[in-house]
């Protein structure tokens, strides 16, 4: 059975940032890129809040340059997903999706964080047909066409204006009477001529042929004033917030009731599993910005490494 110093589960900045540190410290990082390999930055457009860029850079080619940089320093990089892992004993086993089990000393979990769907039949049966969970992914085949975008989030407001931008009319639909975005991004979308804010409205399913051609909407759920009708539109997309990857790791490490890692030291980095160390979004309910998730990553390598020297 193949053994690793250091097994860092995840592909996006927190993972590449661990195997980089890793790397450097001679822990021969091998990384398992996940299901999507280079994380979620790798659906964005331009970054411009990552430093050392000062005209910005694209999310795929940031998460390129990370993982050629994490290759040229050593890392082995390998395509495939872990379905189980075992942190019973040392050395602990994880199991990937090709049946492959690896025995590993340390183990840094940065699987991310994937986009969270209303939970309606609908959205499956439209996947692909008018439903999407990333504007900046699929807005472009939506040009000049109506689009709806639900949530009342930075992320529901940044969608929505970014939309606003290819399609002809963005209905954003928030199921309170106010956004939880912030200010300055609430004050954008209030003042976007195209897109039209439904306040108080929840989606009850979608309707069309062969693909999405409008809503069923109701306004007021519960009130007496509950209103029901629907709503033409060629685009369904979902800005609900993200659910941690982190379910197969569950009977070991402690979640919150949301599924983020509650980490066990100020560092974030640390569990109550000595050798496994989280990083990123899965662990960081509050940033989750590619510079803090590469910051935790740096910090968890620096922990697996220590880690390591003190038990020689
Ligand atoms: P949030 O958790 O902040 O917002 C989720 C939104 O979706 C809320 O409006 C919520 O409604 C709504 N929602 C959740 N579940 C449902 C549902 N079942 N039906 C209808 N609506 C639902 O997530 P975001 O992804 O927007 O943001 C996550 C974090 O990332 C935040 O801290 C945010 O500030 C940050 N961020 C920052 C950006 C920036 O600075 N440029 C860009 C994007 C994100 P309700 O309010 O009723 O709970």
């Amino acid at each position: 059975m193949e053994r690793v110093k250091c097994l860092v589960i995840g592909s996006g900045p927190s993972g590449y940032t661990a195997a980089i540190y890793a790397a450097r410290a001679n822990l021969s990082p091998v990384v398992i890129e996940g299901m999507q390999p280079g994380g979620q930055l790798t659906q964005t457009t331009i970054i411009e809040n990552f430093p050392g860029f000062p005209n910005g850079i694209t999310g795929f080619e940031l998460m390129d340059n990370m993982r050629k940089q994490a290759v040229n320093v050593g890392a082995d990089v390998r395509s495939g997903s872990v379905v189980e892992v075992d942190f019973e004993e040392t050395p602990y086993k994880v199991t990937l999706d090709d049946g492959k089990v690896i025995e590993c000393d340390t183990v840094i979990v940065a699987t991310g964080a994937t986009a969270k769907y209303l939970g309606i039949a609908d959205e499956t049966k439209y996947q692909g047909k008018g439903v999407s969970a990333c504007a900046t992914c699929d807005g472009f085949f939506f040009r000049k066409k109506i689009v709806a975008v639900v949530g009342g989030g930075d992320t529901a407001c940044e969608e929505a204006n970014y939309l606003a931008s290819l399609a002809a009319k963005v209905y954003l639909i928030v199921r309170k009477p106010y956004l939880r975005a912030s200010k300055a991004m609430q004050d954008r979308t209030l003042a976007n001529p195209k897109i039209e804010v439904l306040f108080e409205h929840n989606t009850e399913g979608l309707f069309g042929e062969n693909k999405v051609e409008g809503v069923h909407l109701v306004k007021r759920k519960g009130e007496a004033d509950e209103k029901h009708y629907d709503v033409a539109i060629d685009g369904f997309f979902l800005a609900i917030g993200h659910k941690p990857n982190s379910d197969i790791f569950k009977s070991y490490l402690a979640t919150d009731e949301t599924g983020y890692f509650v980490p066990g030291d100020a560092g974030g980095v640390r569990t109550v599993v000595p050798g496994v160390f989280v990083a990123g979004d899965v662990a960081d309910p509050h940033y989750r910005q590619a510079i803090t998730a590469a910051a935790s990553g740096c910090k968890a390598a620096m922990e697996a490494e220590r880690y390591l020297s003190s038990k020689q």
